[in-house]
């Protein structure tokens, strides 16, 4: 199997014919090559994207027809939903049925923004003076997008959708350790109909790669989702040309389960939140914070529900929980788990995997100082860290211990305390009773080192778009 780039409505080759590795994480094997981009593929991929902009169609369609043109896309992926979903489970090793699920929403990431575009008004300003002003919303130029490997195709989606919804053309550079899903997508936009250099696909790693798109001076946004680190390369090469820039980053979630909690949905969430995807999840709740009045009750229901989770091979309908992505990221997640006696915590349950296999098996650990590498740093793997409150004062300050401020979660049957709680936390999302329920319309984002920007209904608008004053006189 190959894995090109995508660009201009071709599937081509590297110029220099380089290629990488694509692994099955649960084999263990290459099952693919991939394209390798360098400087000179990546400004091929934007020029295919400016042209595109400058001279084709795409952003001077009408709204309805441009909503049409996505939804022809959208319908397509559904008619490939079964290989879209194949490739992700191949190629990052998460259960089928997860894969599916990621599907589903991004075939709904371009139904919902191509709804929203179409739908959308702007605003109008009555002025005293015999003037009035409205806003127009036109579209920004070229977009680089940059996408993570935990949601191959779930996140490529979240970003192009709204990109071209907007009427901009779009050169995405998915993950390495994760070609596949967002090439066939390009494939399938070509299947669809989109005019050539809408969606451009460029393969490769993050350094030649995604660097060189970021830093062309022909590209107008810059969106991105993975780590902080990266991020702040990203967001100094988008800087140097003055690219707006939207960043996606890392998180620490903390998950607070208050005295009178339903113990029922609190233990499902904390499962669900920790260990879904194998804990390769921005939003995950790795923090865990418990009352001291149901502490005891809590923790053996929650380490007999992470123990009850079948561990197998992502092709089988029973497996809830597989391998992790990567040789390398294994590796970072074990040495975490490895760091937790020495630095004075005690693994409940889980641990690494002892079968050779890239797995870390559903851990939660007690007792770490609150300085220790694995309660600080995002781990990104099922490594649950929990420590016991007694005030809501102590939880809200320990919750907000950190760099991160992607999401939190709290469970309590208090409404008062609810609002309370949710208003002090320093979080760009925060679920009350639940986890993972998003509607697309609200703020997606983090504070501190968790982003930059939000995206989501209006947000992305604002983001994809060169909003425009138009000032007129109606009265002389
Ligand atoms: P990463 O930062 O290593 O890589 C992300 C992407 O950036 C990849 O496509 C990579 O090739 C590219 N990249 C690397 N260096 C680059 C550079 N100098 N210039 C341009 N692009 C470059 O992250 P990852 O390991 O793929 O993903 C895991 C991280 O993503 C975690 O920190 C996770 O929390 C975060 N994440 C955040 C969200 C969110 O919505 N906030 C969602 C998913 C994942």
């Amino acid at each position: 199997m190959f894995f090109g780039h995508l660009i201009d409505g071709e599937e081509v080759p590297s110029v220099d014919g380089a290629t990488f590795d694509v692994w099955n994480p649960w084999t263990q094997e290459v099952f693919a090559q991939a394209a390798e981009g360098g400087p000179e593929d990546a400004a091929r991929a934007v020029a295919s994207a400016r042209t595109a902009f400058d001279d084709g169609p795409w952003p001077r369609l009408g709204r309805a027809e441009r909503a049409d043109a996505i939804h022809r896309l959208a319908d397509v992926m559904e008619q490939h939903a079964d290989e879209l979903a194949t490739l992700d489970t191949t190629n990052m090793g998460k259960p089928l049925a997860q894969s599916r699920h990621d599907v589903a929403r991004s075939v709904w990431n371009f139904r919902f923004f191509a709804d929203h575009q179409r739908d959308h008004c702007g605003e109008v300003y009555p002025m005293d003076s015999g003037h009035h002003s409205f806003s127009e919303y036109g579209p920004a130029g070229v977009v680089a997008a940059i996408s993570p490997w935990n949601f191959p195709l779930m996140m490529a989606t979240w970003k192009i959708a709204p990109a071209i919804a907007w009427g901009n053309t779009c050169v995405i550079k998915p993950s390495e350790d994760t070609p596949a899903s967002v090439t066939l997508l390009g494939r399938l936009a070509v299947e669809a109909g989109l005019p050539n250099g809408v969606i451009n696909v460029l393969n490769g790693h993050g350094t030649p790669a995604g660097s060189s798109l970021v830093s062309d001076e022909r590209v107008d946004r810059v969106t991105f989702t993975g780590s902080s680190v990266t991020g702040r390369h990203v967001m100094a090469a988008a800087a140097a040309h003055l690219a707006p820039v939207s960043l996606e980053l890392g998180g620490k979630g903390a998950n607070i389960v208050f005295d009178d909690a339903d113990i029922d949905n609190a233990v499902h969430w904390a499962v669900e939140s920790i260990f879904r995807n194998s804990g390769q999840v921005c939003l995950a709740g790795s923090r865990l914070f418990v009352g001291s009045g149901i502490y005891d009750e809590f923790m053996s229901r929650f380490v007999a529900a992470a123990e009850a989770l079948t561990i197998g091979d992502p092709f089988d309908p029973d497996t809830k929980f597989s391998t992790l992505a990567s040789k390398r990221h294994f590796d970072k997640v074990a040495s975490y788990v490895d760091g937790v006696g020495p630095d004075g915590g005690t693994v409940l349950t889980g641990g690494v995997d002892d079968q050779g296999r890239w797995l870390v098996k559903p851990t939660i650990i007690t007792g770490l100082p609150l300085n220790a590498a694995a309660y600080c740093e995002e781990i990104f793997g099922p490594v649950c860290v929990v420590n016991r409150f007694d005030s809501e004062e102590e939880v809200v300050a320990l919750a907000n211990d950190t760099r991160y401020g992607l999401n939190a979660m709290l469970f309590t049957e208090n409404l008062s305390r609810a609002h309370r709680v949710a208003s002090r936390l320093r979080a760009g999302t925060v679920w009350v009773n639940c986890f993972f329920i998003r509607d697309l319309r609200t703020p997606f984002g983090g504070v501190g080192d968790s982003g930059v920007g939000r995206e989501g209904g209006n947000f992305s608008r604002e983001f994809f778009t060169e909003p425009k004053a138009v000032v007129m006189q109606i009265q002389r």
